[in-house]
């Protein structure tokens, strides 16, 4: 067991790691940051900060030596220097690798349960190939570095094809086949080292533009059916993973059921809610399931919630959301209110 008083390391410096830093604070632990930008959302509230380059390995080995458990709240860091944190770092690097890169993460997420059809593309006539074996419409996305919709291009009729192949940058891909779902939904799952595990509510989950704009708990009733086999899902997901600590599996509800979407080996926006809809938030629960400490229960507070991130400019409705009652405002601190940014969010419980 990591007792409180340790010091947890959080590789990337991000909003989650500010709530990550702020619920381990709450508990007594001390957190390192290890981040290369200024101005770290997390850093901000932490005890401790590295400010190197992810892939500087004397600098993560410094960094692993200086605290007693490391975890990761980003997903796009190279693999290979992690490995300076060895059996320090909770989620381990499959985890990560996995759900860094497109490819693998279908290939291995169709091992443990249902995705759309996908194929590999890392050329035109193989995108030419795909569009002529799933059929339109269909989606074009970077195996790597894709987040909030970035890296995807739609592809809805097939002449559509070289601009949109253009579009993504001729960069190595998957096509994917579009899901006509009746809603998005997510599971939450913090899993301990013992196999133990806990879920919370499935929010149900709306985009904008590939963005996620509002989670709502409780879900839908639609959704409430698919639940059961989604979670099933999941736990085998992260049993195969090894994952320790928190994961979250992204759904499509369609009408012959659950379709996985992706994965992230991480708390995730879906589940900010959490903080106060939910006994033990999805940052507590991953700090007590890294630590070893005992889970906290997950049920509702009170009604549910609905979680409403502040995206851009958004986050200048500061005054008039703050002054909603019982309204609870997150701003993130970070500098420039760049569009299609996440700055903030907002958490409204049900009553
Ligand atoms: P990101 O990493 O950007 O979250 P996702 O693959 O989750 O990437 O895509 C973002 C959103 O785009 C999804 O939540 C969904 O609304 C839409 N989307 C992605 N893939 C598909 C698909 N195959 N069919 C229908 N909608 C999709
Ligand atoms: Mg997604």
């Amino acid at each position: 067991m990591i007792e409180p008083g340790s010091t947890i390391g959080i590789v990337g410096g991000g909003q989650l790691g500010r709530m990550l830093a702020m619920a381990a604070a709450e508990l007594g632990y001390r957190c390192h940051i290890f981040d290369p930008h200024a101005g770290s959302p997390a850093a901000e509230v932490a005890a401790f900060w590295t400010r190197a380059a992810f892939d500087d390995e004397d600098a993560l080995r410094r960094f692993g030596g200086s605290v007693d458990v490391a975890t990761y709240e980003f997903e796009n860091l190279p693999v290979e220097p992690l490995r300076a944190l060895g059996d320090k770092l909770r989620p381990g690097t499959q985890s990560l690798a996995i759900a860094q890169d497109r490819a693998a993460e279908k290939q291995f997420i169709e091992q443990q349960a249902r995705v759309a059809p996908w194929r590999r593309v890392s050329t035109l006539s193989e995108a030419q190939a795909a569009v002529e074996e799933l059929g339109v419409p269909l989606v074009l996305k970077t195996r790597r570095f894709g987040y909030d919709g970035k890296g995807q291009v739609w592809i809805r009729s097939a002449d559509a094809l070289a601009d949109a192949w253009q579009a993504i940058g001729e960069k190595p891909a998957i096509a994917e086949a579009g899901v006509d779902f009746i809603a998005e939904f997510s599971v939450i799952v913090a899993r301990w080292q013992d196999e133990r595990h806990a879920f919370w509510d499935s929010p149900e989950n709306e985009h904008q533009g590939g963005i996620l704009r509002r989670s709502t708990v409780p879900c839908s009733d639609l959704i409430a059916a698919q639940v059961p086999e989604a979670r099933q899902a999941a736990l085998k997901i992260a049993e195969a993973l090894g994952h320790i600590g928190v994961l979250t599996v992204e759904f499509f509800a369609s009408a012959d059921g659950p379709i996985v979407n992706e994965i992230a080996p991480r708390v995730h926006n879906s589940g900010h809610w959490t903080i106060e809809g939910a006994v033990t938030s999805q940052f507590e629960q991953h700090i007590r399931a890294i630590c070893g400490l005992p889970p906290g229960l997950t049920g509702l507070m009170r009604g549910g919630a609905v979680m409403e991130n502040l995206i851009g400019a958004e986050v200048d409705r500061w005054p008039e959301l703050l002054a909603e009652r019982g309204t609870h405002v997150h701003i993130y601190g970070k500098g420039e209110a760049r569009p299609g940014r996440k700055m903030g969010h907002v958490t409204r419980v049900k009553r």
